[in-house]
């Protein structure tokens, strides 16, 4: 090669040298001008999606990891919680970043720990390795995964040896037993191959899940989530815009094998805190009351609510449905029986009725009307009414009867007579007071909207104005009825029911939701008080329906309703199946809560409401009363020694179930206690570690996390 050739060789290859400095300055100039600039990423593809696409403008690509925030926990009235969320994960070894440093290029070996390194000619100390680690991961697992040891050295074969990418364990979203916790992968971590920093290979994909500590109680009002299908219900659903939080963003650039983290990647913001109007100790009572009642009488289904008279708050709900076979049932929340129309509402429509009577009749005392229905007979072209004996005897009930009279007893005809005596062939007048007392009308809730009742106002029949006024023909949602029935124990006021006190986030309270005034008088006060008294004689009178209760304490009002059960087969009502309810309030004196009681398709009548509503009203006031107690005097607690988990292969009975509920997850312990009558305290999270009897019938469950 000649002297001038090698001269301007070298100038070529300096002018090459110099171009390529400058074009790499450009790029990096680029990439900082780029990340600190992030408004002019105009030009390349934004690959927010898992696959990437490369842009030709600027050959280059961004990359945005999404980060999900944590859902916002729900609480009840007192800041104990109702639904929480814990982590569950996978286990994930990446034997291709084991194994290759890029593309083709093998490593020579890996990281045993963070000192020592296997080379991958070394096969007697990676097949130690592998030995090593299923033998972890079988002693650790054996007894929540079905896999032989096998499995795990055949996983870890293909990820180590083979180089691929393997999913070791996955947690099944369905199982309380085959998940990985975070006390999982605290000990995962430890292990050889798994410790080291210098290369991670090991990850667990994280996925949260919606916690429950009390169980059944109130699910179908707090609903669910179902994050695959994105399926809601209850509130998870009506408040699902506050619970769920912001997804945050983390962008990088990538070009080549260079990756930049952006400017302004952004945190995610966990979702906000509802807490309820729920109290867990009322809801926990009224779910034991009438699951104990509907055991007994093999009810398809009932509910309860109770709602705080001057507020609004509802501090229980519950709906329970049969499951199983006869014989075998048992009970649990599946649909929001207080919130639809499943039924007619009964002989609680009475009040209605009565009210839009005594707003007509100032002097209600001097009245009567037969019993039987003979002063409406000749209204009616062809309907029988079999009541009326010419006899004297005590059981006619061809004779007159005072209104209140008529109230106590529930009978049908008397209440239609009082109605058709002011609103004589006038169902539209009827319809128009009922509307104006806001008794009819849709209810607009923090739950869903509840439709008004189904009465047919536009029929011209004496037959349909006939039933509506003993609550037949047509189908209400238990909690319409609970909202005027609450009017007349707040002395006319007519309050929405709320489920949802307030919502807080890190900086306190973004929202506190008000008692709501739907009507601030729906009839007048001499009415008001009137009917009050009315439903008070149902408890305490000697005709009345409930007059078990005369004596009881708490003193009560209300009134009761069975109602035939309609059959849709059969086009016909079957006579010896009821719906049995009783709305009221308590103390009658000053009423603090008004609560219904709905039971559906049972042998006996009404009664069995009463006796819900009248344990549930004791229990409730029992607690108010020790709450004001409980500041001086504290509860004895005697310890049980901490006990090992047993499987659940005995009978549970009286006297094993305090051991027998030890490993299991709370709700299910919870629910197994409660079939004896204990009532349950709560700390921590996870499986049942250890078991308290504290008094005589509450039992303090600590929790801690499962293995
Ligand atoms: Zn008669």
């Amino acid at each position: 090669m000649g002297e001038d050739i090698k001269k301007t060789f070298h100038k070529r290859l300096f002018i090459i040298y110099i171009f390529a400095l400058v074009f790499g300055f450009a790029c990096v100039l680029r990439i900082v001008h780029l990340s600190a600039f992030s408004n002019e990423f105009s030009n390349c593809k934004d690959a927010t999606a898992d696959d990437l696409i490369a842009d030709s403008t600027c050959n280059c690509t961004i990359v945005d990891n999404k980060i999900e925030p944590i859902r916002g926990e729900i609480y009840d009235d007192k800041g104990r919680i109702l639904v929480s969320n814990y982590s569950v994960f996978d286990l994930v070894i990446d034997g291709k970043k084991l194994m290759y440093k890029f593309k083709d290029v093998k490593r020579e070996g890996f990281y045993y720990n963070d000192q020592t390194e296997i080379k991958y000619t070394d096969n007697r100390a990676i097949y130690n390795l592998i030995e090593e680690l299923s033998d972890a991961l079988y002693n650790r697992f054996s007894s929540r995964y079905n896999y032989p040891k096998s499995y795990y050295t055949d996983k870890l074969k293909d990820a180590i040896l083979k180089g691929k990418n393997v999913t070791i364990l996955k947690s099944d979203r369905n199982s309380q037993k085959s998940r990985l916790t975070s006390d999982d992968t605290s000990a995962l971590n430890k292990l050889p191959l798994f410790c080291s920093k210098k290369l991670k290979v090991v990850s667990f994909p994280v996925y949260y899940r919606r916690f429950y500590p009390y169980g059944e109680l109130a699910k179908r009002t707090l609903g669910n989530i179902n994050i695959q299908n994105k399926e809601q219900t209850g509130l998870e659903q009506k408040f699902d815009k506050e619970l769920a939080g912001q997804k945050g963003s983390k962008k990088f650039i990538k070009m080549n094998k260079i990756k930049v983290p952006l400017e302004g990647s952004t945190e995610p913001i966990d979702g906000y805190n509802i807490k309820t109007t729920l109290n867990l100790d009322i809801q926990y009572i009224a779910y034991q009351c009438l699951m104990d009642k509907l055991l007994t009488n093999y009810a398809d289904w009932g509910c309860v609510v109770v709602m705080e008279t001057k507020t609004g708050e509802v501090k229980a709900i519950t709906n329970l449905t049969r499951n199983g076979t006869e014989g075998n049932y048992y009970y649990t929340e599946q649909f929001n029986y207080a919130l639809r129309h499943e039924c007619e509402p009964g002989s609680t429509f009475k009040l209605a009725s009565l009210l839009t009577y005594l707003e007509a009749t100032p002097d209600d005392s001097s009245k009567s009307y037969h019993l039987c229905g003979c002063d409406i007979k000749g209204q009616f072209s062809n309907r029988k009414f079999d009541k009326c004996y010419d006899s004297d005897d005590a059981g006619s009930l061809h004779r007159l009867g005072a209104p209140i009279e008529i109230f106590q007893r529930s009978y049908n005809e008397g209440t239609a007579s009082m109605v058709f005596s002011v609103y004589p062939k006038n169902f539209k007048g009827y319809t128009n007071k009922l509307d104006q007392f806001g008794i009819i009308d849709s209810l607009p809730t923090q739950l869903g909207t509840i439709k008004p009742p189904t009465i047919r106002r536009g029929a011209k029949d004496i037959n349909t104005f006939y039933s509506t006024c003993f609550g037949a023909g047509f189908k209400m949602a238990p909690i319409q009825t609970l909202t005027y029935y609450n009017a007349v124990a707040n002395n006319g006021k007519m309050i929405r029911p709320i489920f949802v006190k307030s919502i807080t986030g890190n900086d306190g309270v973004i929202q506190v939701y008000e008692t709501d005034v739907i009507n601030e008088q729906i009839a007048s006060p001499y009415t008001i008080e009137r009917a009050k008294k009315y439903l008070h004689a149902v408890v305490t009178g000697p005709h009345g329906t409930a007059k078990k209760y005369a004596e009881f304490d708490p003193h009560f009002a209300g009134k009761t309703g069975t109602r035939d059960i309609w059959d849709p087969s059969t086009n016909s009502y079957l006579k010896s199946r009821n719906s049995a309810s009783f709305c009221g309030f308590f103390p009658f004196e000053n009423p603090k809560y008004t609560m219904i009681v709905y039971m559906y398709n049972i042998e006996k009548m009404s009664g069995e409401a009463v006796e819900v509503f009248a344990n549930i009203a004791q229990k409730i006031m029992n607690i108010e009363n020790f709450s004001t107690l409980k500041e001086y005097e504290k509860p004895q607690t005697n310890p049980i020694p901490v006990l090992q988990p047993k499987k659940l292969d005995q009978k549970m009975t009286q006297n094993n179930v305090l051991i027998q509920i030890v490993g299991m997850n709370v709700s299910d312990a919870i629910f197994e206690l409660s079939k004896f009558g204990y009532k349950t305290e709560i700390e921590g999270r996870g499986v049942v570690k250890q078991v308290q009897l504290k008094g005589k019938n509450i039992v303090h469950l600590t929790l801690g996390s499962g293995s």
